[in-house]
């Protein structure tokens, strides 16, 4: 299927032809005609499937045609949980309506100044992209018109309800028309999400992407055992020097471990960096900046700072701690293998996250391959029962100390590490 084949507005296929995308993602191609004919949509669909064009693409089309009502006020608003989120919402609606004439974005978002905001908001625009916190405290002061709202779009419903987003997304909504659409985004479509999209969607059309993405067959996915902190910290920074050029973030439970951890690496030598909700928005920013241009080599992310990051040449996630929430591996790993580039995972577990470490694979449907860097066993490795059996294909004899690396050299560097120091 091709892009030319939905329809969208030549000026989209162009933007898209300019992008190298060849053809719509299987949720893009299930989305983009139900949502240009006016349907309310409740999509789901895995994490680095393109979700984002497939909100934005029949957005941005629907723009292209005469608004229906005369004002200033946007005529697409796009929530979302985070800022970083925000602001790559606002680069994807800018990448695609590049060959577009006359297209105002505006991006609304919390850690930033107010005034500036403000008289983004006092201009006619046609997309506002914000994070709810801070597009209620607009809304409060007056300063929100969406008389000539046509759509809204809530992307990552899900994190937005974790996140406690629930009232100011419902409060936000209901300042809108009702005639709208609306197009609901997550990564799941259970629970408290359909019990949102009852009320803010009108028969919506449910689309569900579960597809061998879902899989992340393009990710290498490892469990290394350890004994305690300390050996965390001597494995990683193994691992670490086992890598040459590629980037990695490094994931723990906490701010605080973050800030510690991206210390400890950047004395220890290492171009690395933290990125977390404690850290105020320029600053993140920056962060981010230096990561896309590869001056950050290890970023050490907590869950939220993380989400949405999508840079290219990571090619290792590292789970220091593993994450609390099962969903949240998925997201995380999610942050490698981008755009079909492969990727590798390593998580690394202690027998104290024994039933964390079930949970995840229950919600993966698999177990992930145990695997341990020779001169860096746990003394202590889970029972073996522990261990759920490989599904799937077995690897090659010897595999189990290191399978062949999606990208980069664990394997060539298992061989001249063996039997290395600690
Ligand atoms: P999601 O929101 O589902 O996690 P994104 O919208 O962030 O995924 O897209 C993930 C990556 O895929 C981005 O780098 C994006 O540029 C790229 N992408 C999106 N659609 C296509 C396409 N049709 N062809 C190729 N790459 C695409
Ligand atoms: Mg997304």
């Amino acid at each position: 299927m091709s892009f030319e084949s939905l329809n969208l507005n030549p000026a989209l296929v162009q933007a898209l032809a300019a992008a190298g995308y060849t053809e719509p993602t299987p949720v893009q191609a299930k989305s983009i005609p139900p949502a240009l004919t006016g349907f309310d949509l409740m999509v789901s669909a895995p994490t680095g499937t393109g979700k984002t064009a497939a909100f934005v693409l029949p957005a941005l089309h629907r723009l292209a045609l005469a608004p229906a009502k005369n004002g200033r006020g946007p005529r697409v608003l796009v929530l979302t949980p985070t800022r970083e989120l925000a602001l790559q919402v606002t680069a994807a609606v800018d990448k695609y309506c590049k060959f577009m004439r006359h297209m105002r974005t505006g991006t609304v978002l919390g850690g930033m100044p107010y005034p500036k905001q403000r008289r983004l908001l006092e201009q006619s625009l046609d997309v506002l992209v914000a994070t709810p916190g801070r597009l209620i405290d607009f809304i409060d002061q007056g300063k929100v018109d969406f008389s000539r709202l046509e759509l809204l779009i809530l992307d990552e419903a899900d994190r937005m309800l974790d996140m406690g987003f629930i009232e100011p997304v419902k409060r936000i909504a209901a300042k809108t028309p009702a005639t709208r659409q609306t197009m609901l985004f997550s990564a799941t479509l259970d629970g408290n999400i359909a019990k949102l999209a009852r009320e803010l969607l009108r028969d919506p059309q449910r689309i569900e992407v579960a597809a061998p993405e879902q899989k992340h067959e393009n990710i290498a996915q490892r469990i290394h055992y350890v004994d305690d902190g300390s050996h965390k910290h001597r494995l990683l920074e193994h691992v670490l020097r086992q890598e040459g050029q590629a980037q990695v973030i490094v994931f723990t439970a906490t701010k605080h471990g973050a800030d510690r951890l991206a210390d400890k690496l950047f004395h220890g030598g290492h171009e690395a960096a933290a990125l977390h909700g404690n850290m105020n928005q320029s600053q993140r920013n920056r962060t981010l900046a230096r990561l896309r241009s590869g001056a950050v080599r290890v970023l050490v992310a907590t869950d939220v700072a993380a989400r949405g990051i999508d840079v290219a040449s990571i090619s290792h996630v590292i789970n220091f701690d593993l994450p609390k929430v099962a969903e949240d591996y998925v997201h995380r790993i999610g942050r490698t293998g981008r755009a079909g580039a492969t990727g590798t995972a390593i998580s690394f577990a202690s027998s104290e996250d024994v039933r964390q470490l079930k949970q995840i694979e229950r919600y993966i449907g698999r177990a992930i391959e145990r695997w341990s860097e020779p001169g860096f066993e746990a003394k202590n490795p889970m029972r073996s029962t522990d261990a759920p059996k490989r599904t799937g294909r077995r690897p090659p004899p010897g595999a189990r100390r290191g399978a062949p690396p999606a990208r980069g050299g664990f394997r060539s560097d298992n061989r001249r590490s063996a039997g290395g120091s600690r």
